[in-house]
């Protein structure tokens, strides 16, 4: 009997998996550069950790947690995202001991929801992020929001919008919650199931209603913005301008409020513009402030800014909007037809893949017409093919498989050579980013 994936869940195999890579690795280096280092926290965490820090309000708690018992009787949850496992883990490992803040961690690493898989949403996904832990500021709180600003650029991704809000300190919040509440007694009876829970614990919640009834009733509900002390406003405001000062234009969503118990103040989200072809995946990432996070989970009392992006997201829409004529494949493919000419191309692959080329070659001795094929089903974007007079010149025929434009190359030019025809290669194939550079 074939055994079936587990719903919602995927394989990310080979190019795909490159292109996860790559956008991983341009996070983290991204989140390097602004001083954040590496956590790997457990997958699975005691199910009170996200019942105090995600929620008990939330989707997430109340749906969508894969929480089960252990064999010695404990309640473990997969971890439905990672940064109450970061704030769990400055605790456990009293990280916050020295005063030294604020604390500032990047990750990347599998979640899981118990959501109905559609485009974009997996109940097995990956997501980087980051998280700065005290020392609270506006400029952090603008820093956070550049990071994944500067990643989405990284990746080739400009058509992005960045919405942001504030959920104000306490009193604005209770004050807000409390016109909310209002408001929606009056509407709740026409209003879905979960809309009639979230006016009980969080009427919040109800500004993250997806049914298009509900929806509709949203729209007329009190602006958070119209409860939001001075304070606050003027808090928002820094923000929003000193991200324009790095060039990051924001827009204010006034009914922004994330599906995250934690939230206190600022909140963001990215957004990537609508383009004909491509599905709308929903947000690309998103984060914001929590001011009692870290106490909740045990800690003293530091506030905290945190930003996490779903990398299947991304991947998607980088995916969607790449020259679809670019594959990742060999950057050459040596071809050898006589034994003498492999025994040569093993070295010489050798030493190009140590100067950083993929290079893909022939162990069997074969017809160039052959060996044209399988450069092909590797997607080379260069053939380095030696004939009997080259091989005794020590030359080599580097021809690129796009132009089929041929040039004559002396061996000990080749690494050279090759590195400023790939370069132009990338360049003309595709003006977007594809992150070859980085690699
Ligand atoms: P959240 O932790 O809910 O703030 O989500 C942060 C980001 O993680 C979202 O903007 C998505 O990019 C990604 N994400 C959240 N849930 C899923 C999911 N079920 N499948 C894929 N990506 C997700």
């Amino acid at each position: 009997m074939e055994i079936n994936p587990v719903k919602g869940t995927h394989d990310i195999i080979a190019d795909e998996a490159y292109l996860y890579t790559m956008i991983e690795n341009a996070a983290m280096g991204i989140a390097s550069l602004y001083g954040y280092k590496e956590i790997r926290t457990p997958i699975i965490e005691h199910t009170p950790l996200f019942l105090r820090s995600v929620g008990e309000s939330s989707d997430i708690v109340n749906k969508e947690m894969y929480t089960f018992e252990d064999k010695g009787g404990r309640s473990i949850t997969l971890r439905p995202e990672l940064t109450a496992g970061v704030m769990r883990s400055i605790v456990s490992n009293k990280l916050y001991a020295n005063g030294d803040f604020p604390i500032k961690f990047c990750y990347v690493g599998p979640c899981f929801r118990y959501e109905r898989p559609q485009a974009g949403r997996y109940r097995q996904f990956n997501q980087f992020g980051v998280e700065a832990v005290g020392a609270p500021s506006v400029y952090q709180d603008a820093e956070v929001i550049a990071i994944g600003h500067r990643l989405l650029n990284t990746l080739g991704l400009d058509n992005v919008k960045v919405l942001i809000n504030s959920l104000g300190d306490e009193e604005s919040r209770k004050a807000y919650k409390e016109a909310l509440r209002e408001y929606f007694s009056k509407h709740i009876d026409k209003m879905c199931p979960d809309c009639k829970r979230r006016l009980e614990v969080n009427p919040l919640r109800i500004l993250d209603c997806k049914v298009p009834e509900d929806v509709e009733i949203v729209k007329n509900a009190p602006k958070m913005t119209d409860y939001l002390s001075q304070e606050s406003k003027a808090y928002l405001r820094t923000v929003i301008s000193i991200l324009k000062s790095v060039g990051i234009e924001t827009e204010v969503d006034t009914n922004l409020v994330r599906g995250l118990d934690y939230y206190t103040g600022v909140v963001f989200e990215y957004h990537f513009a609508k383009v004909e072809g491509v599905d709308n995946v929903g947000a690309l990432g998103g984060g914001g402030h929590y001011a009692n996070l870290l106490a909740e989970v045990g800690g003293p009392k530091e506030e905290g800014i945190g930003l996490a992006m779903g990398v299947e997201r991304l991947a998607y829409i980088v995916k969607s909007t790449l020259n679809p004529n670019t594959k990742i494949g060999a950057d050459v493919y040596l071809m050898g037809m006589t034994d003498d000419i492999i025994e040569q191309n093993f070295v010489l692959a050798d030493m190009l893949r140590g100067n950083g080329f993929i290079v893909e070659m022939n162990y069997a001795t074969k017809s160039l017409g052959a060996l044209f094929k399988a450069a092909n089903r590797k997607n080379a974007k260069f053939a380095i093919i030696v004939g009997e007079d080259e091989f005794n010149k020590k030359e080599v025929s580097v021809k690129n498989l796009k132009s089929q434009e041929q040039t004559l190359v002396k061996l000990e030019d080749l690494d050279n050579v090759l590195h400023s025809m790939l370069n132009k290669y990338y360049a003309d194939e595709n003006p977007v980013d594809t992150g070859k550079e980085e690699q």
